[in-house]
C-alpha cells in the first residue's frame, strides 16, 4: 500500500480535504482518503506532496491523428478559414511525420495527467499506436459527406475503419459518429443513428455563428463550402430550425451523446437538447475556440443550467499543447467563480461518465484505478491555480 498527502487532496466526490492520507494499491486501486490526525498510518511511511491530488483527467475532444498539424495554422482567423488551411496541408505530410506527432502528443498528453481519451479519427493514423497504449481510448470514427449520393460509401468506409480500430481496442470503444450537424447529408445521419443506437455519439456543435445561419437561411459560409466541395449537389435551403432541432429526430432520447464546442449555444438549444436528450453532455474546449474563432462558450448558462459539462483539447492544428489542465487554467481565468473542484470535476468524472467508465475512472472512490495526478504550484488558501501551475501523473491509471 502506497500512502500519499498533499496541501490539498481533491476527491471530486466530496470537498477538497487539506489535511488527509490518500492510500492506493500498488496495482493502483483506491483503498480509501483518511483524516491525517486520525489514522494510525506512521508518518515516515507518508510521502508528501506540495500541491493538489486529484483523479487522472479524461479529455473527451481530441483529435490526435491531426498532431502533425501543431503550429502551422495560424490563430484567429475563424473556423472557415481554419477548416480551409487544414485542407491545404493535409495531402503533403508524409506518413512517417504522421505518425511520430501521434507517439510525441500522446507521451505529453500522458505526462500531463490524461488517462483517457475520446478520440476522433478519420484515418486509420491512429490504430497502431493505440493498440500499444496503455491510456485508454475511445476512438470516434468520424464521417461526413453533404451529398446523399455517396452516403453508402462513406458509411461503408467507417465500417472498415471501425473493424481496424475495433482489433485493437476493448470491446464498446469504437463507434461511428457524424462530424457536425450541417457536414452530413439525410441518409448518412439515419445511418449513422441506426448503427450507433446502443454507442456513444459525439458531433461537433456549434462553434461559429455560421452553423445557426446554414440551418435558418440556408446560407452564409458553411453553405458556400458544401456547394464548393459538392459541385453539382441540389442548393440547400435550411431548415428554419435551431441546428440541434435540425437533426436530433435522427436519434433516440435514450442516445448518450455529446455536444463538442458549444461556442454560440445560447438558452433555447440548451433547453432543447435537454429536453430531447436523456444522456446529452456538453463539451468545452476553451483553447480551441479561442484559437480558432477568439470566442468563449457562454460557461455560466451552462453551469447554470445545470449542464453536464466534460473538457476537451481538440487537436494541435487548433491547440498549443494537449492538456486537460491547461483548458482548466483559461476556463479559470475568463470565469474566475467557477471552484477549481468544479473544474476539475468536469475534466474528470464528467468525462469518465460520458466515456462510460466511472466504475473505474474520474474519482478517489474505493476499488476505482482513476490514476493520480499532482498539480503543483497551485494557491492553496485560495484553491486556484496560477501561471506556474503544473501537472503530472505519478501513478497511472489501473488495467
Ligand atoms: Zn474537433
Amino acid at each position: 500500500m502506497h500512502y500519499f498527502s498533499a496541501s490539498c487532496i481533491i476527491p471530486v466526490t466530496g470537498e477538497p480535504l487539506y489535511n488527509s492520507v490518500l492510500a492506493v494499491a500498488a496495482n493502483g486501486s483506491i483503498e480509501g482518503v483518511y483524516d491525517a490526525d486520525e489514522t494510525d498510518i506512521p508518518g515516515n511511511e507518508i510521502q508528501h506532496f506540495e500541491g493538489v491530488l486529484c483523479p487522472g483527467f479524461v479529455n473527451t475532444h481530441c483529435h490526435l491523428e491531426l498532431s502533425w498539424a501543431k503550429g502551422l495554422i495560424p490563430a484567429g482567423a475563424g473556423l472557415d478559414s481554419f477548416v480551409r488551411e487544414l485542407e491545404k496541408y493535409k495531402k503533403s505530410v508524409a506518413w512517417g511525420k504522421r505518425l511520430n506527432s501521434v507517439a510525441v502528443t500522446a507521451f505529453e498528453m500522458a505526462q500531463s495527467g490524461s488517462v483517457a481519451t475520446a478520440d476522433i479519427s478519420n484515418s486509420n493514423d491512429t490504430v497502431s499506436f493505440k493498440g500499444k497504449s496503455k491510456q485508454y481510448f475511445h476512438t470516434f470514427v468520424e464521417v461526413f459527406g453533404s451529398n446523399p449520393a455517396y452516403a453508402d460509401i462513406v458509411f461503408d468506409k467507417a465500417l472498415r475503419l471501425k473493424a481496424e480500430f475495433m482489433a485493437v481496442s476493448q470491446p464498446g470503444s469504437v463507434s461511428i459518429v457524424p462530424h457536425a450537424t450541417y457536414s452530413v447529408s439525410d441518409r448518412l445521419f439515419s445511418k449513422i443513428a441506426q448503427a450507433g443506437k446502443n454507442e456513444l455519439i459525439s458531433i461537433h456543435h456549434q462553434e461559429s455563428a455560421d452553423e445557426n445561419d446554414f440551418f435558418l437561411n440556408g446560407s452564409g459560409p458553411i453553405a458556400d463550402r458544401r456547394a464548393g466541395f459538392n459541385p453539382g449537389i441540389e442548393v440547400y435551403k435550411g431548415t428554419g430550425k435551431r441546428p440541434l432541432e435540425s437533426i436530433a429526430g435522427y436519434f433516440d432520447a435514450e442516445q448518450r451523446i455529446l455536444f463538442v464546442h458549444n461556442t454560440v449555444t445560447e438558452t433555447q438549444d440548451i433547453d432543447f437538447a435537454e429536453s430531447y436528450f436523456k444522456q446529452a453532455f456538453w463539451c468545452i474546449c476553451p483553447n480551441a475556440n479561442l484559437y480558432i474563432e477568439n470566442a468563449l462558450p457562454d460557461i455560466r448558462l451552462f453551469r447554470s443550467k445545470g449542464c453536464r459539462i466534460t473538457l476537451g483539447t481538440d487537436s494541435l492544428a487548433s491547440n498549443r499543447q494537449i492538456s486537460i489542465l491547461e483548458e482548466i487554467r483559461t476556463i479559470q481565468d475568463h470565469f474566475p467563480e467557477i471552484p477549481l473542484a468544479e473544474l476539475i470535476r468536469w475534466g474528470t468524472l464528467n468525462g469518465a461518465e460520458f466515456i462510460g467508465m466511472e466504475h473505474k475512472l474520474g474519482s478517489f472512490t474505493k476499488d476505482k484505478k482513476p490514476g493520480i495526478v499532482l498539480i503543483e504550484n497551485v494557491d492553496i488558501p485560495t484553491l486556484k491555480l496560477t501561471s506556474k501551475s503544473n501537472s503530472r501523473l505519478i501513478i497511472p491509471a489501473g488495467e
